[in-house]
């Protein structure tokens, strides 16, 4: 094994108790003057903190200004970098693992959130809560955009059982244990709440400023409209799911067993008719929904003994609705 020249372990760093985690995709203007201000907000806290920058794959010299930073100029700065664009939360989820606070906020790359409002974020989580929420009241985006995003979060509360007035805000603060457990893929950053529903926190929603975008641009259109909504159903599938694996399936499979038999009583009424048309006709759709009975009987079985195995993995979850004193 190599040793370093100092003889410290590089390991045995200590670990910081705030990480900030800031996905970054052609952000070069934005990304010295965010540094600075979320430097200058949580240095008074007096918490060794961690920035960690994640470069998803910008073309413009985004990592080079980032790399140019101070590494460890009172907050340690990190820096991770995609090969490609992946996403927001891709981005978003590898700073969340590489991170190695306690506390974790999660904020937008282009100064519309404002890292002065970290202290309040961090307050509600010495409150107890496990996931702090920002609300942009007063937002700075064009009504064109700002009107979709109320009625997504009026639907996201309805479908997901999670009213919160703002999904969409990237400022957030999570107990680490908690949200490096959460599953996030394909968009969804904007239904945090709704998935760390499945681990049952406490959940605030704290009012933030918000910014209009001084440099660079919005990396989403209008299609943002569309994915949202394949989320949402696919979201609601998974709570669903995972609350009763087996009622759904159980449910088709029950009502398609149900009605192949009263098929099947038809079949055989009609079997002395001279028409043996009709018989043929009730004793295929018999046929038919008798397997369609025991193909949803064994899916809903199938997926009881996955989400079965998932459940008892969620039940770590429960100690997190416990406060810990
Ligand atoms: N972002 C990212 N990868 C992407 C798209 C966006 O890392 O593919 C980052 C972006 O750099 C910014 C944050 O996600 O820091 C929010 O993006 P944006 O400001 O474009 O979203 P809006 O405020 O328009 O909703
Ligand atoms: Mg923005």
């Amino acid at each position: 094994m190599p040793e370093r020249q100092d003889g410290r372990d590089p390991g045995a760093e200590a670990a910081p108790e705030l990480s900030i985690i800031v996905p970054l995709y052609n952000e070069e203007d934005n990304v010295g003057p965010l540094y600075r201000a979320i430097r200058e907000a949580v240095l008074p806290l007096g918490l060794a903190t961690e920035i960690i920058f994640v470069d998803d794959g910008s073309r413009d010299r985004t990592f080079e200004r980032a790399a140019a930073l101070p590494r460890d100029d009172g907050v340690r700065l990190r820096i991770l970098k995609f090969r490609r664009n992946y996403g927001q939360t891709t981005a978003m989820v590898a700073g969340i693992d590489h991170a190695r606070g306690r506390i974790l906020v999660t904020m937008d790359g282009d100064l519309q959130n404002d890292p002065r409002d970290i202290p309040r974020f961090l307050e509600k989580i010495a409150e107890g809560y496990d996931l702090v929420v920002g609300w942009r009241r007063d937002r700075k985006d064009h009504w064109s955009r700002v009107l979709p995003s109320k009625v997504a979060n009026w639907l996201i509360g309805k479908v997901t059982g999670v009213p919160i007035r703002d999904n969409g805000c990237s400022l957030k603060a999570y107990r680490a244990d908690l949200i490096k457990r959460i599953p996030l893929y394909s968009e969804m950053h904007r239904f945090i709440p709704a998935m760390a529903s499945l681990a049952a926190p406490r959940i605030a929603e704290i009012e933030v400023r918000h910014h209009p975008r001084r440099y660079g641009t919005s990396k989403y259109g209008f299609s943002r409209i569309y994915k949202v909504f394949v989320d949402l159903v696919a979201i609601r599938t998974i709570l669903s799911f995972a609350r009763h694996p087996f009622a759904w399936l159980g449910t088709i499979g029950a009502i398609a067993g149900g009605m192949a038999l009263l098929y099947l009583l038809l079949a055989l009424l009609t079997m002395g008719d001279p028409n043996r048309g009709t018989t043929i006709v009730w004793g295929g759709l018999a046929v038919l929904l008798g397997s369609l009975a025991i193909f949803s009987l064994f899916l809903g079985f199938l997926t009881h003994l996955v989400y079965a195995g998932k459940a008892r993995y969620l039940t770590a979850f429960r100690h997190l609705s416990v406060r810990r004193l």
